[in-house]
This record gives C-alpha cells, sequence and structure tokens, in this order.
C-alpha cells in the first residue's frame, strides 16, 4: 500500500492505479537551453527514486519525461523571448543544435547520478502534428480561439481552473503575465497561448511550421498535455513536477487536456520542492546555480549529490552548502566502508528490516527515514551476510551502486596469481585459442575461483 501526497486533494491518499500493477508516470523535464544546474537534478532524482519505489513494489512503471525544446518563454506565461532561440544567438548555433548540445550534457548528468532511463524520451519537436491534433479539438469545441498574433486557450470555459491551485485568479494576476504581450484581442488576460502566429514580436522566430491556421510554433503548456496524452493516454496516474508548476504551468495541462479529452487528466499530482542556496531558490536566472561539473570539479562524486539528495523529503526544501555537500560525501564513504567490511559473502534478505523499509519509502516516498533505516540495519544483530543481502536490496530503491563497491572489493581480493592466470586465459581468449583458454580456466578453478564471462 503505497500513500502519496496528492497536490489536488492535499491530502496524503492511497494510491490506486489505473491499471492493477501498473504506474503511467509523466514528469516535466527539461527546457534545454542551457546546463541544468544541480537543482534541477534535485527534482530528477527525485523523480528516480519514485520510480525506483514503485518497480523495487512490484509495479510495471511507465515513465515519461519531455524535453521542452520550442515554445518556453523567458517567463511562464505568454511574455518574453523563446528560451531556445534566446539561447541559439547566445551559442551561435541552431535551436536544433542548441537541443542537441544540451541534451547530451543533461543526459550525461543523470547517468552518472544513476537516474534510470526514461521508457519515453519526448522531444515538444518531434510532437508537433499531436500537438497540432489538441489544439484543434479545442478550437472545434470551442475552447479555443484565434487573434492576429496567437491561438489562445479560453480559460473561462474551463469551470474549475483553480483546482489544483486553489488561488484566487486575481491575486495570480502578477504571475500570470498580462502584462508584456500587449495582444488587444485577447479576451481575458489569463487565457494563455496554445500557438503562436509568425508575426508581430515572433516574425523572426526561427522554429516554426505549418498549421491550418496559419505558419507558427506552440505554446509551452501544451506540449506536455499533447505529449503525456500520446504515450500514457487521456487518464494517467502520476504527474509530478517543481512546486513552482502549481499555479500556471499545470494548471493549463489540466484545463486544456480535461476540455480537449472530457475526462480527468491525472489522478496524482506530485510536487518536489527545490534546491535552495543562501535561502533561496537555486535558478540560473539569479545566477546561484552549479551545474554538476562544478560539484565534481570540486573534488565530489555525483553519486555524493545523489546521498545528499536522499537526505531530504521531496516535500521540503533543501539548503545546499558545500559543508552540507562535504558530510553527504563521507556519509557514503562512511557506508560503503561498513558495506565492504562485511565482506562478499550474500546471505538471506532480513524480512523484518526489509518491512521497515517498505513502510518508510512507501509512506509518501520518505526516504531521508529509509537512508536511517539502512543505518540502523548495519547496527543490527545479523549476520555481516543478511546484512549485505539486505542492504543490496535496498539499494535497487536508493541507487547508490553499493553492489559496484562489493564487486570491487572482490576483485582486489584475487590473488597475484589468479590474476596473472585471468590476464593469460584472455589474451588467449582473444587469440582465439579455446583450449589453452579452457586450461587456464581450470588452473584457476582449482585455486578455488569460478570464472563467469560476462560482457562489458
Ligand atoms: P526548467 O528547465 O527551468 O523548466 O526546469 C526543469 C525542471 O527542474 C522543472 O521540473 C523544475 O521544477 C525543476 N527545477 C528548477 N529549479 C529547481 C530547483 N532549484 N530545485 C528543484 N527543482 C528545480
Ligand atoms: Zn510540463
Amino acid at each position: 500500500m503505497i500513500k502519496i501526497y496528492n497536490t489536488l486533494t492535499r491530502k496524503k491518499e492511497i494510491f490506486k492505479p489505473i491499471e492493477k500493477n501498473k504506474v503511467k508516470f509523466y514528469q516535466c523535464g527539461p527546457t534545454v537551453y542551457w546546463i541544468q544546474h544541480i537543482g534541477n537534478m534535485r527534482a530528477m532524482v527525485l523523480a528516480d527514486l519514485i520510480t525506483r519505489t514503485f518497480k523495487y513494489l512490484n509495479y510495471d512503471v511507465k515513465f515519461v519525461r519531455n524535453y521542452t525544446d520550442v515554445g518556453h518563454l523567458t517567463s511562464d506565461a505568454d511574455a518574453g523571448e523563446d528560451k531556445m532561440e534566446k539561447a541559439a544567438k547566445r551559442d551561435k548555433l541552431s535551436p536544433q543544435q542548441v537541443a542537441e548540445k544540451y541534451i547530451k550534457i543533461f543526459e550525461n548528468d543523470v547517468k552518472e547520478l544513476n537516474v534510470l532511463e526514461p521508457n519515453v524520451k519526448a522531444k515538444a519537436t518531434d510532437h508537433i502534428p499531436d500537438i497540432i491534433e489538441m489544439i484543434q479539438i479545442l478550437i472545434d469545441k470551442k475552447f479555443a480561439y484565434q487573434t492576429d498574433l496567437a491561438i489562445y486557450f479560453d480559460i473561462s470555459k474551463a469551470k474549475n481552473y483553480t483546482k489544483l491551485s486553489r488561488q484566487n485568479l486575481e491575486e495570480q494576476k502578477h504571475g500570470a503575465g498580462s502584462g508584456e504581450i500587449s495582444d488587444s484581442q485577447k479576451k481575458y488576460p489569463f487565457d494563455f497561448a496554445l500557438w503562436f502566429f509568425k508575426t508581430g514580436k515572433y516574425k523572426n522566430a526561427l522554429q516554426t511550421w505549418e498549421s491550418a491556421w496559419g505558419i507558427g510554433f506552440p505554446g509551452w503548456h501544451i506540449e506536455c498535455s499533447a505529449i503525456s496524452n500520446k504515450h500514457l493516454g487521456k487518464t494517467f496516474d502520476i504527474h509530478m513536477g517543481g512546486v513552482e508548476h502549481i499555479s500556471i504551468h499545470h494548471t493549463n495541462e489540466i484545463a486544456q487536456s480535461e476540455l480537449a479529452n472530457g475526462v480527468k487528466f491525472v489522478n496524482y499530482w506530485i510536487h518536489n520542492e527545490h534546491l535552495l542556496i543562501n535561502n533561496k531558490k537555486m535558478s540560473k536566472s539569479e545566477g546561484n546555480s552549479y551545474s554538476l561539473e562544478e560539484i565534481k570539479n570540486k573534488g565530489f562524486n555525483p553519486l555524493s549529490l545523489r546521498y545528499f539528495f536522499l537526505q531530504a523529503h521531496y516535500r521540503s526544501k533543501q539548503n545546499f552548502t558545500w559543508s552540507a555537500m562535504k558530510s553527504a560525501q563521507n556519509g557514503l564513504e562512511s557506508l560503503r566502508n561498513k558495506i565492504k567490511a562485511l565482506g562478499n559473502d550474500y546471505g538471506k534478505i532480513d524480512k523484518k528490516y526489509q518491512k521497515k523499509f517498505v513502510e518508510k519509502i512507501s509512506d509518501n516516498f520518505n526516504f531521508p527515514q529509509a537512508l536511517a533505516v539502512t543505518q540502523e540495519l548495519l547496527k543490527a544483530n545479523l549476520t555481516d551476510k543478511d546484512k549485505l543481502a539486505t542492504i543490496l536490496d535496498f539499494d535497487k530503491v536508493l541507487g547508490l551502486n553499493l553492489d559496484k563497491i562489493h564487486k570491487e572489493d572482490k576483485q582486489v581480493k584475487l590473488p597475484k596469481e589468479v590474476l596473472s592466470l585471468m590476464k593469460q586465459r584472455e589474451t588467449a581468449r582473444q587469440n582465439k585459442q579455446w583450449q589453452k583458454a579452457d586450461e587456464i580456466r581450470k588452473e584457476i578453478e582449482k585455486r578455488g575461483y569460478k570464472m563467469k564471462d560476462e560482457k562489458i
């Protein structure tokens, strides 16, 4: 039984999947115009921990994450310049090259943080037909209207527009940015653009597509609705994103998806809190951000950062400091040393500790407490081999590569003689001297070691 705090109901609820033992999960991914900072990485690691929790509890997870490579303006509302185009000018590249460049860096970073590959990584520019189709439905149903500059979603048609944010629209006015884009034909300041025409301030837009209504490019919000609809269906289980998306981005996603499809969009909304620095949100525009590269350059292992993220609940803000980073690195190092000291023998998973661990991860993904159970286990009155088996089982969720240190440990302990025989056998195999290789294998086995050839 998994309990999730659902932003939609402001309650912790028991998770009931749409299809038995399956989870359809969408996370708003990065806008690929710059190197993602470790605040963005926190969001990615938290979604990964949640995905791993479901997998550990035997759910079949379909996890979709998008890449915003068009339409995200410098304000979350319909104002400013397209972030991709701004970056293209800065880097003297085409928007496509900008996307390619930063997707590559991002994918490398998340891999180093041991984040599992999503089932679908969806670029907005690969989904233009899906986006156009959804906008057409909204136009046909009269939930959207056209002006000379754009096609807008008519929020007066969305009965429960603020059901996620629970905000008073007037209070939200400053966020909705009714200011900068002065489209006198817009009916209501909070109506948001589904499609911008290649005209006016966007007349030189670099990424545009043909549509029945005219050449242009999609707004940012429709992208997540169309992509999730295509890969997860009209209604899916979980949608995740940063808390800053509650009032505009996710509110708009719900309104347009529910009016286009006529059914509930998402059952559980999960919002992660931010990574702070000096008690302010880490953000590129504030100039207070660090990339993973910078963390590594200071001598930190990416998995130490993952360990750092494990120490705070996803609904709590987490403050980044170098000394906290140092403690996390020491914490992980000490955990690794304790595991090394357990030896190489696997025993049985201890059911009592496993139950405790499962209780923590199922209670709204309480990873800090799950980490505490790991520490408790190490101190418990159990055999070393049972501790080892249990902790490596927990690591399927924690993702700290604890099984790898065990393998490293094994290699280090091999006698020189055996290592030399292994090398000779490898050479024989490379030279296709199969008989010789087999004889060496027997020599190794005589010394009490079994060979297993694995693809590396
Ligand atoms: P962006 O590229 O700004 O659209 O952000 C991509 C993802 O990272 C979004 O889900 C954001 O909510 C998240 N994010 C951005 N800044 C932070 C931060 N300081 N802490 C945690 N998550 C963040
Ligand atoms: Zn989104």
